[in-house]
């Protein structure tokens, strides 16, 4: 991609203080100075597992936001997120934009992938992440409602568009000691393994650690 676009992509998600101060519940960077991976769109054989290796083999712990319909496909790697110490979390039942849904559905969507999700688990799913990061004022009243919150993110590297300058760009620039990057947990997603050990090894030279996500999303 030429220089020029990728300098004009946003990477960098920041909402005035007062937002912050007027929604609480809604994350757009940690609580805590440190860092937190988030992974979108799990779970996927043979992807999820590598993001898995990786953050183990660097003893990170991270956020992976799910899609109901393809955790009730892959039962064992959400067994498989939990077990190794990590989120699974409620990324909606179907992938839906949110914005364009009624209440009662957008209830239904984050409502059902919470049970199946718990009932894999065993533990209560707290975090979600609205399908394209779009949200309204309906569906923050109905996670407020739910005891849900909205994990956002700061740091968006389009792992997707395939090209590593991208990526390098946006964490060179913009990762801070309290981002909470995105990751996209997809087939075709080809540079996600260089992408995410990019991310660490300049996140050790920068002396940023990674957090707890439970520590990283307090309210
Ligand atoms: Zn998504």
């Amino acid at each position: 991609m030429e220089r020029q676009k990728v300098t004009k992509m946003k990477y960098l998600y920041q909402p005035p203080k007062l937002f912050e101060l007027i929604f609480p519940n809604i994350f757009w960077r940690t609580s805590n100075e440190t860092m937190l991976l988030t992974f979108d769109d799990s779970p996927n054989p043979n992807i999820t597992e590598m993001i898995i290796e990786i953050l183990d083999k660097n003893k990170i712990k991270a956020c992976f936001f799910c899609v109901g319909e393809k955790v009730e496909k892959y039962p064992g790697l959400i067994s498989q997120i939990d077990q190794s110490g990590h989120i699974a979390a409620n990324h909606s039942y179907s992938h839906p934009n949110f914005i364009k849904l009624r209440k009662k559905d957008k209830l239904a969507e984050v409502v059902r992938t919470k049970e199946i999700i718990e009932k894999i688990t065993g533990k209560e799913n707290i975090y979600f992440r609205p399908p394209f990061g779009r949200f309204d004022l309906t569906t923050l009243s109905i996670l407020n409602e739910i005891k849900m919150k909205n994990v956002m993110w700061s740091l968006f590297p389009y792992d997707y568009k395939n090209d590593l300058n991208i990526v390098k760009f946006a964490v060179n620039k913009y990762l801070k000691n309290n981002s909470i990057v995105v990751f996209h947990d997809k087939p075709g997603n080809n540079i996600l393994e260089k992408s995410l050990n990019y991310l660490i090894e300049e996140a050790e030279k920068k002396g940023y650690k990674f957090g707890d996500p439970a520590g990283c999303l307090k309210s």
